[in-house]
């Protein structure tokens, strides 16, 4: 089913959705199906896979001196996916990027995904490279989502990359994009960023996963100015429960994101990450709760591949536990 088929058809029962890494290159992929298996009780509507391109890192050597080397750390998102959803019968979402893909090899990878029975993706661009922040698209690929929207609507209306296709199936690819309540980092205003983001679903996007946030009020502010701009489509609210002291400063820096001043201040209070922990799965229930009563019914959990808090947040959410 497609996502937004999901959302229609669920007569309002509140549903969590939840975001996976794919392992580490040279683990078992029974990593991801051991944190699945604590997942699955909560009846997920959908499960996401991100997709994380090649970096660049400096590979220490014998002398001490540090080797640049290009390393792809968390492959095998398409291959994820279709295990996960042949083994717990699960719709399963996985990420497609634009960010060192030609579109030649975005057509392939969209051969396999069709072919592997995966028709739900979330199409990002993708993030700038680690050492300057910057993307830099492939010379043959896409600078923006909306180009990579573009060629995979036109896959399902028959229209290849390669022109010598003869007899071209219609793939079925529903897809969902990235909506940002602060705004994206690199968007000079809201209001510009609103526009690409209605672009976005004009091209066929149907439907919207936000950034996190930890303020409600946020959330709430960004759905109204999507409709008053004509954004129709479902707006699904991503979230990530704080877990570490760190993400004080990481995530505004890394997200374009504020956290508030109550959160800060508990945080300050706690006496180790055990506490933070604590508190971050409870201020991520109260969100959770209050998003839900205001309708918004199905809520997507970042889980950066760590469960265990966000298995307690679903159990308060879902069973009132
Ligand atoms: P775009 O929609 O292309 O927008 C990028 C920037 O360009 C924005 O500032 C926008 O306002 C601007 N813009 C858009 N179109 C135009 C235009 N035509 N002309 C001028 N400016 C324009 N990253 C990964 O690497 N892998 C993942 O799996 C992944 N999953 C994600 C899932 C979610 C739900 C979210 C919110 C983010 C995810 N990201 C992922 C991060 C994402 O790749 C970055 O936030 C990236 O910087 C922007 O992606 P986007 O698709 O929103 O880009």
């Amino acid at each position: 089913m497609t996502i937004p088929e999901l959302i229609a058809q669920s007569n309002g029962s509140r549903r969590i959705s939840y975001e996976l890494l794919p392992p580490v290159k040279g683990s078992s992929i029974d990593t991801i199906f051991s944190t699945i298996d604590k997942l699955m009780p909560f009846n997920p509507p959908f499960i996401n896979i991100t997709y994380h391109r090649e970096e660049i890192s400096f590979i220490k050597q014998k002398d001490g001196s540090l080797i640049p080397s290009v390393v792809r750390k968390r492959p095998g998102t398409v291959g994820i996916a279709a295990a996960i959803q042949a083994k717990y019968k699960v719709d399963v979402v996985p990420h497609i990027i634009c960010g060192g893909f030609s579109r030649q090899e975005t057509e392939d990878a969209l051969i396999d995904l069709d072919f592997l029975g995966i028709k739900n993706l979330l199409v990002v661009r993708g993030d700038g490279d680690k050492i300057t922040g910057r993307f830099k698209p492939n010379p043959q690929g896409h600078r923006y989502a909306s180009g990579l929207i573009e060629q995979i609507i036109a896959m399902n209306n028959g229209i290849y990359h390669e022109q010598y296709v003869e007899n071209p199936t219609h793939t079925k690819f529903s897809l969902g994009v990235a909506g940002y309540p602060e705004k994206h980092a690199e968007s000079p205003n809201a209001d510009e960023d609103l526009l690409f983001l209605k672009q976005k679903v004009e091209k066929g996007a149907e439907y919207i996963v936000t950034q996190m946030f930890f303020d409600n009020e946020v959330f709430f502010n960004f759905v109204k100015r999507c409709r008053d701009a004509g954004i129709q489509v479902p707006i699904i609210p991503g979230l990530k429960p704080v877990s570490i002291k760190e993400h004080l400063h990481v995530l505004p820096r890394t997200f374009n994101l504020s956290i508030p001043s109550a959160l800060v201040k508990e945080i300050n209070k706690c006496k180790d990450n055990a506490e933070i922990r604590e508190l971050g799965a409870e201020w991520t229930s109260n969100q959770i709760k209050e998003l839900m009563e205001n309708g918004h019914n199905f809520v997507h959990i970042y889980t950066m591949g760590k469960v265990d808090h966000i298995c307690r947040i679903s159990e308060k959410v879902l069973f009132d536990k």
